[in-house]
């Protein structure tokens, strides 16, 4: 009996666009088909990828003051901070290490310890560090960090996955060890978005439900590794269990990950300003600018709550730290001093045109008083630094000129001085071309035993015609003579000559110069070239 072949099986695309079809229409849009995996060649059937490790020993061995080091290399200012956060991660990770051994050891005390995570809550304005400083300590201890904006969880509608999907994005930063990721930091600005309880942000959730859902993660949960909503981990899963017979370790918990969450809390520093005022006669006669540290140590989780945080959220950060604005001598400092300076950025972006840039205090200062003005922390020093030198490296990149000092005239007035600099770049290749066709000139006589010398016309000519047709002067002086060596080696011989002194002509017409010169050594007073 013949049988009908089987149907063949649908490629990755087909079956990827008729599984979406299937979700949508009975699930509707919330479910989403990222890729549908291959399915893998034979070989790798057989050849099993080894495991990560889990329970693998998270390596800890760090004092503040390390820490603390560490950060002053990147960090300017914000000393307060890096106290307290140094020392926040310290405790934080100390006893992580001190719960991992008791478990081992004695489950059951591991069990019973108390302790109060310390999550940290830092308040500032924008771009003066905090992202920077959480991870400079992440880098430092090499734990994965992420980083989100809390708003973004009241935008999509569906708060539990996004929060949960921070700490799945742990494991890929932590090329899926899964331990490590247990380790990581989370970090999540503009908290002070999701504060206002009771009102409706974003489509359908309110600031207390991101504040719940952070609540569990902060507290202790464990999270699956595969988002229930990500339809391509499902299937990866459903495939890796039919072709092992088990499935790999599901779950991330949240125990020993540390939460930073930020923002600018403006309100807050006003709500406890006007109270410090009242309670304080003359403690502040003027309206605060800032949230300085003086300030912060009247704030209290009451101040929190009014501000609109579930007390249970708060009290989940018992560290609270504030990074100080950054006036103009910051961003001179942060230009000079810290490791990741935008200068350091800029000078490779230019080395690569093979310019050397280098500034002077001057400009610096210049530089840091104009980005101060932009009121947005150091991120005014991108702003001022893009803006002051595109030009400069659309012109100056390829136009020969190899140094470039940033000057405060240069900072004062940038179009002049580019101008100015274009002009010197042009007279300073010209010269440079000049040399490198006497030097073309030098070479055929030393090689042929036949003297060519350039007068200035001709000169001025061929470093036009090298500009303008990008060329090297070698190279074009080449193409140009390339008949001279057998042509004057006649004159030569004609006529015994061995200098010819050659003019603008004979970079306009090479060849009609060149066989007027050989003609006029067979008959003598016929031609016209110099002599
Ligand atoms: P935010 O406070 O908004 O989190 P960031 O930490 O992201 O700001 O700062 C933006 C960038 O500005 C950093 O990547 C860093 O280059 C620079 N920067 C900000 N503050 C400082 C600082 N105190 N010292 C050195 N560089 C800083």
């Amino acid at each position: 009996m013949e049988q009908n072949p089987p149907p063949p099986f649908p490629s990755p695309e087909e079956l990827k666009t008729k599984i979406t079809e299937f979700m949508k229409q009975n699930f509707g849009d919330r479910v989403s088909v990222a890729a549908f995996p291959a399915p893998e060649p034979a070989e790798a059937e057989t050849e099993e990828k080894p495991e990560k490790i889990d329970n693998q020993e998270f390596e800890f061995n760090f004092l503040p003051r390390d820490i603390k080091a560490h950060l002053d290399r990147f960090v300017i200012k914000q000393d307060e901070a890096k106290k307290v956060l140094a020392i926040a991660v310290c405790d934080h990770y100390n006893h992580a290490k001190y719960l991992r051994q008791l478990e081992k050891e004695n489950p059951k005390r591991a069990e019973l310890t108390e302790y109060a995570k310390q999550n940290v809550i830092l308040v500032g304005p924008t771009g003066v560090g905090k992202t920077y400083l959480i991870k400079h300590i992440a880098d430092l201890i090499k734990v994965p960090f992420v980083k989100a904006d809390a708003t973004k969880f009241s935008e999509t509608g569906y708060v539990g996955g996004d929060v949960e999907d921070l700490v799945r994005e742990l494991v890929h930063k932590a090329n899926s060890d899964v331990n490590l990721a247990q380790f990581g930091i989370i970090y999540i600005d503009e908290i002070d978005k999701i504060a206002s309880a009771g009102n409706l942000i974003g489509r359908d959730v309110s600031g207390r439900g991101v504040q719940t859902t952070l609540l569990k993660l902060m507290e202790e949960t464990e999270v699956p590794v595969r988002s229930m909503n990500d339809l391509q981990s499902q299937l990866q899963a459903a495939f890796e269990f039919q072709r092992k017979g088990k499935a790999k370790r599901e779950t991330i918990n949240t125990r020993h990950i540390l939460f930073v969450v930020s923002g600018a809390f403006e309100k807050l520093k006003e709500q406890v300003a006007r109270r410090v005022r009242q309670g304080q006669i003359g403690f502040r006669a003027e309206p605060v600018q800032v949230m300085d540290n003086e300030l912060f140590q009247h704030v209290t989780t009451k101040d929190f709550v009014e501000y609109g945080f579930e007390p249970e959220f708060i009290g989940r950060l018992p560290v609270r730290v504030v990074c100080l604005d950054l006036d103009a001598d910051d961003l001179f400092k942060i230009m000079k001093f810290s490791e990741g300076s935008l200068l350091r950025q800029y000078e490779r972006a230019f080395r690569a045109y093979g310019i050397d840039i280098s500034f002077d205090d001057e400009s610096l200062r210049l530089i840091a008083e104009a980005a101060a003005a932009e009121r947005t922390g150091a991120r005014g020093l991108l702003t001022v630094f893009e803006k002051l030198f595109r030009d400069y490296k659309y012109y100056l990149a390829g136009s020969g000129l190899s140094q470039l000092r940033v000057t405060a005239e240069l900072v004062r007035e940038p179009k002049r001085v580019l101008d100015r600099l274009m002009a010197e770049g042009e007279k300073q290749e010209a010269k440079m071309l000049e040399a490198a066709a006497r030097q073309f000139a030098e070479t055929f006589g030393k090689e042929h035993g036949l003297e060519i010398v350039f007068d200035d016309s001709a000169l001025r000519r061929l470093v036009e015609r090298a500009q303008a047709e990008r060329m090297n002067m070698n190279d074009l002086c080449a193409h140009l003579f390339k008949d001279y060596q057998f042509g004057l080696s006649l004159v030569k011989k004609n006529a015994g000559r061995t200098k010819f002194v050659l003019g603008a002509e004979a970079i306009d017409a090479p060849d009609k110069c060149l066989s007027e010169l050989v003609v006029q050594s067979y008959y003598p007073g016929a031609g016209s070239a110099k002599s």
